[in-house]
């Protein structure tokens, strides 16, 4: 199969290659395109065979659902089976935008969206091209991100490309994803809300509205043995480079001092050493690649930063990336969140 890629300059101009995209839906294909968060793979939402398509195109594990996109609040209501208060006041204040809620389902949700959960999972997303795609099919889109099952999740149309050439017909380029890391999945059908997997919606922001919310337990720390996970997705091993992943913790001060002692030790073994790094550290590192996620007081932008960064050590074949633990406070919860998956959960305390 030929992938084409079609960039989308001006949306009001461009709405034929729209058009052209919800055709290829609409006849049941997979077609990867922009959203604020990460490029997603997107198919009719209502379709099983069409979403089947999806876990093909990306080798996805049947039992991690996919997340249902929506260009308007009353497009859920035929997908759900309940509307909690919460819910509302949390679409009032996030819709468009990088927050994903759980919800009972309704019988038409198909069983391989939601791989057999008895809830859905759907969103909003804050992008002009998504929206209209959404708009011009007329149904729900269920879309996971665009890469390859396991590898790093894709902000630019080019991503895509390297992950899926030759396994879908069609990728909208719509420039990078301003969030740059995937929506906020957070539960709704317990007492308390659980952030499954945080995004680009904090906990600080989901507590302004909502008062008491809860972090779940694997959000930075491996899925024990045995323990029934709410997300499927967080027992299986993301956003992973090439490279093995290293993350040392503790003070700014002695992760540099580490840092710096590790590459010393990597490269004398002949390993092409690359470091992940922030604006206030850059120019303490002597050797290896040194790549700049942001300042560490601008944790929105080191997010937006962290997935083209891990691609550019792939590109630049390095064989270890040492990076710097970050605050976890707002963005920096999600920063951490894949940072940790990327390393296979391979933390050093200093
Ligand atoms: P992705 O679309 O690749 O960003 O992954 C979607 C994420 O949402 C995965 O971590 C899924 O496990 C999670 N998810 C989707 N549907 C549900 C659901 N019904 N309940 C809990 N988590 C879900
Ligand atoms: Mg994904």
């Amino acid at each position: 199969m030929k992938t084409r890629v079609l960039k989308i300059n001006d949306l009001q101009r461009d709405v034929n290659i729209i058009e052209q995209a919800s055709e290829l839906i609409r006849a049941g294909q997979v077609v990867a395109f922009p959203t604020e968060t990460v490029y997603g793979l997107g198919a009719n939402a209502l379709d099983p065979r069409a979403v089947e398509k999806i876990f093909k195109a990306k080798g996805r594990p049947g039992d991690n659902p996919l997340i249902v996109h929506v260009s308007k609040t009353r497009d859920v209501d035929r997908l759900i089976s309940e509307l909690p208060p919460k819910a509302r006041v949390l679409m009032e204040a996030f819709w468009p935008g990088p927050l994903t809620i759980i919800f009972k389902k309704s019988p038409i949700v198909p069983d391989k969206v939601t791989a057999g959960l008895n809830t859905v999972a759907i969103r909003m997303p804050n992008h002009p091209v998504a929206l209209k795609l959404i708009d011009c099919c007329g149904f729900p889109i269920a879309a996971p991100s665009a890469n390859r099952s396991g590898h790093i999740s894709p902000t630019t149309a080019q991503h895509v490309l390297e992950d899926m050439e030759g396994r879908i017909p069609l990728i909208l380029d719509g420039g990078k994803c301003s969030v740059g890391l995937e929506s906020t999945v957070l539960d709704l059908t317990a007492q308390i809300p659980v952030i499954l997997r945080p995004g680009g919606v904090t906990l600080e922001m989901l507590q302004e509205v909502l008062g008491e919310v809860r972090v779940d337990i694997n959000v930075l720390k491996p899925v024990s043995d045995g323990r029934k996970v709410k997300s499927p997705g967080m027992k299986y091993t993301h956003y992973a480079p090439r490279a093995q992943v290293l993350i040392v913790r503790g003070k700014l001060d002695g992760i540099v001092e580490r840092i710096n002692e590790l590459a010393e030790e990597y490269a004398a073994q002949g390993m092409k050493v690359g470091i992940l790094a922030t604006r206030e550290t850059r120019e303490r590192y002597g050797i290896g690649e040194v790549l700049v996620l942001g300042g560490r007081t601008q944790p929105a932008v080191m997010a937006s930063n962290l997935f083209s960064a891990l691609r550019e050590f792939d590109d630049r074949a390095v064989d270890i990336v040492l990076a710097e633990w970050v605050d976890t406070s707002n963005e920096g919860l999600a920063i951490m969140n894949r940072m940790v998956r990327a390393a296979g959960f391979n933390v050093i305390d200093v």
